[in-house]
């Protein structure tokens, strides 16, 4: 399976990685070893001192396609889960300024924790979802996917441009603003719509 994750998709996170807004979606992607399923701790990575959480939501692939049309780019996913793009800000910030692939700050293991997933039909509007991260007991992160730049439409049209997606794959949609440093010892949860999705502890 694959996993996508889109970047710079909510306009307040851009801003405050003063990073430009993209005119096509930014897209990168994590290896399978990434994953983190049913609250498993995420072990802190000895390699960086930033380790930042970016929480998303994540659609799971329910058929395989390339060059989804949009009117039916809503038949490719069947479920939505919460996820967390680990991201090594400090590795990414030097591969960034040098023009150079980040996956060492993005790809790495345990990388992607991600919730279990809800049917689509679970949720009336899922071009207007809400979600939150809190650390610790405070909330950290608060998003709503109605803010996205690219719609779930328009990513996983221009996805499919270039990779087939297969059933099983995830995409994860990018992060509002409110990214920030994860310590060990950190306890994470994830809220999609007030309902719990995910709670691991960082190790
Ligand atoms: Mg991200």
């Amino acid at each position: 399976m694959k996993i996508f994750c889109v970047g710079r998709n909510y306009v307040d996170h851009i801003r405050e990685l003063a990073n430009e807004k993209p005119d096509q979606p930014v897209i990168f992607m994590k290896p399978e070893t990434a994953l983190v399923k049913n609250n498993e701790p995420v072990y802190h990575p000895e390699f960086t001192n930033d380790l930042h959480f970016e929480t998303e939501v994540v659609l799971k692939v329910c058929k395989e396609g390339k060059y989804i049309q949009p009117k039916l780019a809503n038949r490719y996913f069947d479920s939505i889960g919460l996820g967390i793009d680990f991201t090594a800000r400090d590795i990414q910030s030097t591969l960034k300024a040098k023009g150079l692939p980040w996956e060492i700050s993005k790809a790495f293991n345990q990388s992607a924790p991600v919730s279990g997933f809800i049917p689509v039909s679970g949720f009336p509007d899922p071009a207007n979802l809400n979600f939150h991260l809190d650390v610790n007991g405070i909330r950290r992160q608060t998003g709503n996917t109605s803010l996205m730049l690219f719609s779930f439409t328009e990513i996983l049209v221009f996805i499919s441009t270039y990779f087939t997606i297969k059933p099983g794959d995830l995409i994860f949609t990018g992060t509002p603003a409110g990214v920030g440093k994860v310590e060990i010892g950190d306890r994470l949860q994830g809220l999609l719509e007030d309902r719990s999705m995910f709670d691991f502890s960082i190790l």
